[in-house]
């Protein structure tokens, strides 16, 4: 994991945030081949879940909400993890992570009736009288220490909500607080009939968004994996009641395909999760997780989330939120599923899917073996010479291509080295402009992951690589 930060860092992927002040924590930077990334990535999932589909549309809804939303999709009251700190190191836990840890430890071991009744006390803490203290129970009653410190001197779990607030307006008292959105989920909610008018949309149909997300996370960490501030990519689809399951199942295999059909990702390194304990809104959710370098974790949730969200909004707010079929006159709250996938996650399992390192005529170097989609730069355009005709015509065909693509122009140092700066960020093809072009009109073009060469004629050099995008 340190080869990649320290590599996002040296090559202008990820810088921590505000550093020359000593950072934030859990705060990122995009530099100049992330933002590109970012911006690819973003891209493809738009095209997917858009223009790919005749029946969703997309939506840009604001950071800042009324604050009834809140209340009605229960964020206010329930959106809190349990958190417990630790006395003697100052640290602070979540206290389900700590026994969840403490079951798959026990299942490692093989102690798998042990770890069946901690998951069963664990699971009776949801309901418990006093949940908090229930989990402190058991979290005492199993010796459970930091998975860090193996300390265990700990306080009272407590629970934590997620959500940042902020005042509005001059004065500062309860009725000017707003938050900064935990999800962008409620945007599209709220906006179902003004979508739905707008765009003469019929049931069965989807909205999708991608934008910021505030998370007041308890514990922060593994890089850009947990922030504070990141972005989701979310698409709420509207069903019939009755027919979730189905449209359910339909995602989960399209959303599964788009991670490795699509961008490539390795498919042996994805992962299904079910959940067995469900959220409040949930009657079925899947996880699809990776194996990121510090373990397999969440990138995208698929959640069949009932007509909960829209119920709550009919009842905060007082409009009817119920769609009517106009062949049928059929009156109902549709069901809604949801696929919600963290932007900044899918960067980070890229990257760490595509880091390698091999020796290539003797020499060691690292490349990422992103697909071309997703890789920030397209192609090098590399002059042999730096100045005179080749480099001209180097020139030439860095301008041609920048109007479609991300190119790079560079002359310096050694080919060789020239070569190995593109594999280490990524960029699929270089294209060297030598002696023959000036004969002959041809390029050479040299493929980052095998290292082998061929010519093309250099007016073939952007349709090459339009076709490596399709
Ligand atoms: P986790 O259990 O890891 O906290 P979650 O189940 O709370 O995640 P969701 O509420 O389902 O996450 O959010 C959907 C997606 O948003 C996640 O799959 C993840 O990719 C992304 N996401 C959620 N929280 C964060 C965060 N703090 N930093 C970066 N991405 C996040």
């Amino acid at each position: 994991m340190h080869k990649l930060v320290s590599l996002a860092k040296r090559r202008g992927f990820v810088f921590p945030s505000s550093e020359i002040y000593g950072g934030l924590s859990a705060c990122f930077d995009y530099g100049p081949l992330g933002s590109e990334m970012k911006k690819n990535i973003k891209d493809l999932w738009w095209r997917a879940m858009t223009r790919r589909h005749r029946n969703i549309v997309g939506l840009d809804a604001s950071i800042m909400m009324n604050p009834t939303v809140w209340e009605a999709s229960g964020h206010v009251s329930s959106f809190n993890d349990p958190m417990i700190d630790d006395r003697t190191t100052k640290r602070r836990y979540r206290a389900d992570h700590l026994i969840e840890n403490h079951i798959e430890k026990l299942r490692r071991e093989g102690k798998e009736e042990q770890a069946l009744a901690v998951q069963g006390a664990y699971e009776a803490a949801g309901t418990a009288p006093d949940p908090n203290k229930a989990l402190y129970s058991l979290i005492i009653d199993e010796g459970i220490k930091a998975p860090d410190t193996g300390s265990g001197d700990w306080t009272d779990v407590r629970q934590f909500n997620l959500m940042f607030q902020c005042d509005m307006g001059a004065v500062a008292d309860t009725s000017g607080t707003v938050y900064l959105r935990p999800e962008t989920a409620q945007g599209i909610f709220v906006n179902f009939h003004n979508v739905r008018e707008a765009s003469r949309m019929k049931v069965p149909f989807g909205i999708a968004q991608i934008g910021k997300a505030f998370r007041n996370e308890i514990v922060k960490g593994n890089f850009i994996f947990r922030m504070v501030e990141f972005e989701q990519m979310e698409m709420q689809y509207f069903v019939k009641p009755g027919t979730q399951v189905e449209a359910f199942e339909a995602w989960r295999e399209e959303r599964f395909n788009w991670y490795t059909s699509s961008l490539g990702i390795s498919p042996e390194k994805l992962h299904w999760y079910k959940h067995d304990k469900l959220a409040h809104y949930a009657d079925l959710a899947y996880d699809i997780k990776f194996e990121f370098p510090f373990g397999i974790e969440e990138i995208e949730g698929i959640h069949s989330r009932t007509d909960f969200d829209l119920s709550q909004h009919q009842q905060f707010s007082g409009k009817n939120m119920e769609y009517v079929d106009q062949v049928t006159n059929e009156r109902y709250t549709p069901y809604v599923v949801e696929t919600s996938a963290g932007c900044d996650r899918l960067f980070l399992a890229l990257l760490s899917d595509a880091y390698h390192e091999d020796v290539i005529d003797g020499e060691e170097r690292v490349l990422l073996k992103l697909a071309p989609k997703v890789a920030p730069v397209k192609a090098a355009v590399l002059p042999l010479m730096k100045k005179g005709e080749m480099a001209e015509v180097a020139e030439k065909l860095r301008a041609e291509l920048s109007e479609q693509f991300l190119v790079q122009y560079d002359d310096a140092a050694s080919i060789g080295k020239r070569y190995r700066r593109q594999d280490e960020i990524g960029t699929p093809f270089c294209f060297t402009v030598d002696h023959q072009t000036i004969e002959d009109g041809t390029i050479t073009v040299r493929y980052r992951d095998t290292a082998a060469q061929e010519r093309i004629n250099i007016t073939e050099a952007a349709a090459f690589l339009a076709s490596a995008m399709a």
